[in-house]
């Protein structure tokens, strides 16, 4: 304050002619008016950088304050993009590994569905062996193709042939299933495969190659590393009357018949239909029955979807890649 610019001189000077007032002596006038308006442009100067320092947090340095300001602006198109996945009841679903609340939480068996072909669901993985959405053929084999469940057991209200498990909660609906078709009149099923290890689907191929030739083969039973059975939430049922039946003899059976119309119910699709060969890559298999859950498999049904490839849009799986 001691060394006043020369601004501040002239503006004082201009400001001390204007001044129509009784003037005090012309030295302590000058200096009092310099004074003040130096006062007045170090605060204009300064309050600008005040103001700022305040606003940055603690450091006061303006170049630390701007990039958070400006990564702030692209929020709202982040939600965007993320689709349903933005919704804090379906982050909290996936992460505690409860599938159907995922999809309730995103409306619904349909409205999930349309959310993934549309690309508004880009946390839903179909190639995420452990989801019940996941979608296993001959172009999307396992990943990684020796994966397993985390868990399996014995079906507890179904008889399993072969000693076979599944999935609990798969396990759990082909109970009710089994149940169902029971409380019909429909008669009793057995489970006649359920998961099927990478080794033991090397074998099971293997075994229909040496059968039919690999052409044929290649219709009727998945290579390792790309059969549905691998995940664990896969089945194939047989009848069961005095004894039980075969694979084959399933569709004509009241039990296959009640299966055709019913397994939505309880969360399962029949996975390979007549007619959708050019589209699954397999023969018609009315005994092997898929586990989607309840709010997917209604949306199949209700949608009249003949394969999952086109019910999730993806491209059709005649027939393998290589
Ligand atoms: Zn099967």
């Amino acid at each position: 304050m001691t060394t006043p610019e020369p601004g501040p001189r002239r503006a004082a000077h201009a400001a001390a002619a204007a001044n129509a007032h009784p003037a005090p002596p012309r030295a302590s006038r000058t200096g009092l008016v310099v004074a003040v308006v130096f006062l007045l442009v170090v605060l204009l100067v300064a309050l600008p950088r005040i103001l700022s320092g305040a606003a940055s947090g603690p450091t006061g340095d303006d170049s630390a304050a701007r990039p958070p300001l400006a990564t702030s602006l692209p929020v709202p198109q982040f939600a965007v993009t993320e689709g349903v996945c933005g919704e804090d009841a379906v982050r909290a679903a996936l992460a505690a590994g409860d599938d159907e609340a995922v999809i309730v939480a995103a409306g619904g068996g349909e409205a999930f569905r349309a959310a993934v072909v549309s690309g508004a669901a880009p946390c839903i993985s179909l190639s995420d062996a452990s989801r019940r959405w996941v979608v296993v053929d001959k172009l999307r084999p396992l990943d990684p193709v020796d994966a397993e469940p985390s868990s399996l057991v014995v079906p507890a209200s179904v008889p399993s042939l072969n000693g076979g498990n599944l999935r609990q909660d798969a396990a759990d609906a082909l109970g009710a299933l089994a149940d169902g078709a029971r409380a019909a009149g429909a008669g009793e099923v057995a489970m006649l495969s359920g998961y099927r290890s990478y080794t033991t689907q090397r074998s099971t191929y293997a075994q229909h190659v040496g059968a039919d030739g690999q052409e044929l083969a290649d219709l009727e039973s998945a290579r390792p590393g790309y059969s549905e059975h691998q995940t664990g939430i896969t089945v194939d049922l047989v009848a069961c009357d005095d004894g039980c039946g075969d694979l084959d003899g399933f569709a004509a059976s009241s039990q296959g018949a009640w299966v055709a119309e019913h397994a939505w119910e309880y969360g399962f699709v029949i996975r390979y239909e007549a007619g959708a060969t050019d589209v699954t890559g397999y023969k018609a298999e009315p005994w092997h029955l898929r586990f989607l859950g309840p709010e997917l498999a209604r949306a199949y049904h209700d949608g009249s979807w003949h394969s999952l490839e086109e019910f999730f849009g993806l491209p059709a799986a005649p027939d393998y890649a290589d």
